[in-house]
């Protein structure tokens, strides 16, 4: 049963190729098909979250945690009677254009193609994987998803401005996007953190203690399991606690957004679009509970020195080969080679302003940006020494 203010996938704006229907997956569903059987998405799991497999081989890396983003959102979705197969698809892509060594990687990335004058941003870049990377289909580059999927690529969780990226205009970056991908933003927050201190803990980086002493709704939650199970061992204290937790946000993020739709008074697609703010929200407690989580995480975990040799690596491993390529362009592999030789057709022009040739920074950026951690170390000692 989809709410008044749901995308109909009958009412998509559609692909960029016309393609016939399919007799019994709609759009969407075949949205979310196209993402798991592509590459990049198998990639995934090769490719860090927080920690990488020196820690322990059950941690989350990006594949677990985007099933954890997307069993989280169906969720919701279907209490907020949301188009549960475009979340699916929204989550299942969210992190698709990440690049190795999680957040480390992408500064690092975006560390050395600014010393070329441009940038590295991984909702951009997952445009790209969708529009022309992935090689699958005859009749055109690219997935050809639905516009409603590659807006939420682009609009889950940024805002980008129409000045600054007019490649973006299509994205009708100036209305709000629909609660599909507004969704998307915080139940990939929700995942994280909960997950951030679920492996931090385990890695004995963190302690039940400290999270109890920083974190009130930790706190809370662990006051609860305590009383009622006083002599389970802290390990599954602690699971029941975060398991709580997890309940809280999810449960919050349900009622908290359906009083927003309800009060804003938005019965349509159009109105969630043209309405002043994003309607998904925590309410007011539970974001600041949130925001004292993630702080958390921020000064104990990301920025520990548990984890400095981790970034350094990143920093080192990305940059010299950033600029070995940038001095030996004829060491990149050969479709990569000749694409910087290519003067764009029609098909690029669409993602890159039309008369601009693909810059060398780019073409080695998107290389790198598309390897998972074994391979990017792999290049390394090959190219660098080790
Ligand atoms: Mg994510």
């Amino acid at each position: 049963m989809l709410a008044d203010y749901a995308v109909r996938v009958e009412q998509s704006r559609g692909r960029r190729h016309p393609e016939p229907t399919h007799p019994y997956r709609n759009d969407f569903q075949r949205d979310r098909d196209r993402v798991v059987h592509a590459r990049a998405f198998r990639r995934l799991e090769a490719k860090t979250q927080v920690f990488t497999r020196r820690y322990s081989d059950h941690f989350r890396n990006r594949l677990t945690h985007t099933i954890e983003v997307a069993q989280i959102s169906r969720t919701i979705a279907a209490q907020l009677g949301l188009n549960s197969d475009l979340v699916e698809a929204l989550a299942l892509v969210h992190d698709i254009g990440h690049p190795p060594f999680g957040h480390a990687g992408e500064k690092a990335l975006d560390a050395a193609m600014r010393r070329h004058g441009f940038s590295f941003d991984h909702n951009l870049h997952a445009l790209r994987i969708v529009e022309d990377f992935e090689l699958r289909y005859a009749a055109f580059r690219g997935l050809n998803l639905t516009f409603e999927v590659r807006e939420g690529i682009i609009k889950h969780s940024h805002d980008y401005d129409a000045g600054e990226h007019p490649e973006l205009a299509e994205y009708l970056l100036e209305l709000r996007p629909p609660l599909e991908a507004q969704l998307i933003d915080l139940t990939d927050e929700i995942a994280y953190n909960t997950a951030d201190l679920d492996d931090g803990c385990e890695a004995h980086l963190l302690t039940i203690e400290q999270i109890a002493a920083s974190v009130a709704i930790f706190d809370c939650c662990l006051q609860e399991v305590r009383r009622l199970y006083p002599s389970a061992p802290e390990k599954l204290q602690f699971n029941e606690t975060l398991k709580r937790v997890f309940d809280r946000l999810v449960s919050d993020l349900i009622s908290n957004t359906r009083a927003r739709v309800a009060e804003a008074g938005t019965h349509s697609l159009e109105a969630i679009r043209r309405h002043p703010e994003r309607l998904a929200a925590f309410s007011r407690e539970v974001e600041e509970g949130r925001r004292q989580l993630k702080d958390f995480l921020y000064e104990n975990l990301y920025f520990s020195p548990a984890l400095e040799g981790e970034k350094e690596d990143a920093e080192r491993i990305i940059g010299e080969l950033f600029a070995h390529w940038m001095e030996e362009p004829e060491d990149l592999p050969r479709s990569y080679r000749e694409k910087a030789a290519q003067v764009r057709g029609p098909q690029r022009a669409r993602i890159w302003p039309a008369g601009v040739e693909e810059p060398l920074p780019r073409i080695i950026c998107d290389y790198i940006a598309g390897m998972t951690d074994p391979f990017i170390y792999q290049q390394y000692e090959k190219y660098c020494g080790g």
